[in-house]
């Protein structure tokens, strides 16, 4: 627990009150699921250390714990409580703070397991009075009804761990309700961050030396809801950015990829090549019960838009194996389709039960041993296509920003989302630097940096 509070320094406000209760103590955290928990973490972390917290690896002895949880699967509720349970195992007398999707769902569970503070995913600005209050032997349940939320909660980064990309957060919540999904309930409707807000938010980071930022939000292809914004304006704005080099949207839904959109934004040169977008099945009859809005033909005709502008993009995406109900047809159509669209990467899950939603009422569920094995069918192919890929790009010259060394290898992403290793340096990493992609060895893909 945070030392006892001095009752005579209760008149200091804010930052003061902190500055003197923080010197010296250490806060760790641990983020589970997408990126819109990673930039939700390094915010809150931002307002600890801005009031004089020290940031301590998770595994070291800290002060204060932040779990960032997710819930979007049933084994991301189980690996939030394995994470709840290892911060309070490695220092008992530290104070646990459980922010993120599954604290937003399931709040009452959480303070049962003797978490002292429940944020969920609202007021995160709110950490410090929380601990405050924590300190004072108060159990703080600070989870609030977000369904009717339509102001974005502005928070912002100071930093983003190395210096290479930063992600930037600028949409909250969807309003799509897929059947399986349970984020509505834990991330509300949509929000956007108003375009000025986010484009200082990517200055601030281009002075401080990062070269790319990756757009992200639950639902990216909603953003400008409620306040008029468009995506297109924001890449086209941060183009203009001094000293930023990259621009990459994160995870999106399909729906945007129009003619006109892709025309627009290929205007901004610093756009990556890259876009992961969201499929889930190949199979309409799936799509329809899932309620994605779609159909398989209207996915790859976005796609075909897509390589029109961009010849040898990147398209990556999330499939769901053993949807309640998925016929071996079904099935089979998911897996020509998705050899059909010829994506470069997949990221498979079996589907999970997420009580609350439509499909966990649906008859037909689909036995865990099928949809692992169909997961598994799709796991392969998803390499042999990375594969596939890859083997495209050889010999060809490419943009390559590194961002981590281990014995003068240094590795990195390409525009199109190729992961590359080259001999390097130092002096090479956080930097973009022109590469020739030169072979392909047991699925790593190696290069040579132009000097
Ligand atoms: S679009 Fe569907 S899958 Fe994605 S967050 Fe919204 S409800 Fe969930």
């Amino acid at each position: 627990m945070v030392s006892a509070i001095n009752k005579s320094d209760l008149a200091l406000n804010g930052k003061d009150f902190f500055a003197l209760y923080s010197r010296e103590k250490t806060v760790a955290a641990y983020t589970l699921g997408c990126k819109v928990n990673a930039y939700d973490t390094q915010a809150t972390l931002d307002i600890l250390s801005g009031a004089g917290f020290l940031v301590a690896p998770f595994d070291s002895e800290a002060d204060v714990y932040i779990i960032n949880t997710c819930t979007v699967t049933s084994l991301s509720d189980s690996k939030s409580r394995q994470m709840l349970k290892k911060a309070k195992k490695t220092n008992p007398n530290a104070l646990i703070v459980c922010m993120g999707c599954y604290a937003q769902t399931n709040p009452e569970k959480i303070l049962d397991m003797g978490v002292d503070i429940v944020l969920g995913n609202k007021n995160r600005k709110d950490i410090l009075k929380n601990i405050y209050d924590a300190a004072h032997e108060v159990r703080v349940n600070a989870v609030t009804n977000i369904d009717n939320d339509r102001e974005f909660e502005e928070i912002e980064i100071e930093s983003y761990g190395d210096r290479s990309r930063a992600f930037i957060k600028i949409e909250e919540g969807c309003d799509q309700f897929c059947t399986y999904c349970i984020i509505p309930f834990a991330r509300g409707r949509v929000r956007s961050r108003k375009l000025a807000s986010i484009v200082a938010q990517a200055e601030k980071l281009a002075k401080d030396g990062y070269k790319e930022v990756v757009l992200t939000g639950i639902n990216l292809s909603w953003y400008g809801k409620g306040t008029g914004d468009k995506l297109e304006d924001v890449i086209l704005a941060l183009n203009d950015i001094d000293g930023l080099e990259r621009i990459r949207i994160g995870s999106i839904e399909p729906g945007i990829f129009t003619e006109e959109f892709l025309s627009t934004i290929s205007r901004a040169e610093k756009l990556c090549d890259h876009f992961h977008i969201s499929l889930q099945s190949g199979s309409d009859t799936v799509l329809e019960r899932m309620h994605r809005g779609y159909t398989a033909k209207q996915y790859k005709d976005e796609i075909d838009n897509i390589r029109n502008v961009y010849k040898n993009a990147g398209i990556t995406t999330d499939i769901m194996t053993g949807f309640p109900g998925e016929t071996e047809d079904e099935f089979s159509q998911t897996y020509e389709f998705i050899k059909e669209v010829g994506f470069s990467r997949l990221h498979v899950f079996p589907y999970s039960i997420r009580e609350g939603t439509k499909a966990a009422k649906m008859d037909n569920q689909i036995p865990p041993k099928v949809k692992k094995e169909r997961a598994a069918i799709l796991t392969s192919l998803g390499q042999q296509l990375e594969n596939d890929f890859t083997k495209k790009n050889i010999g060809i010259e490419q943009s390559v920003l590194y961002e981590l060394i281990a014995n003068d290898t240094v590795e990195g992403y390409t525009t199109n989302y190729i992961r590359v290793h080259a001999k390097g340096q130092n002096d090479d990493l956080y930097k973009v630097l022109t590469t020739q992609l030169t072979q392909i060895k047991n699925n790593i893909c190696y290069g040579e940096i132009n000097k």
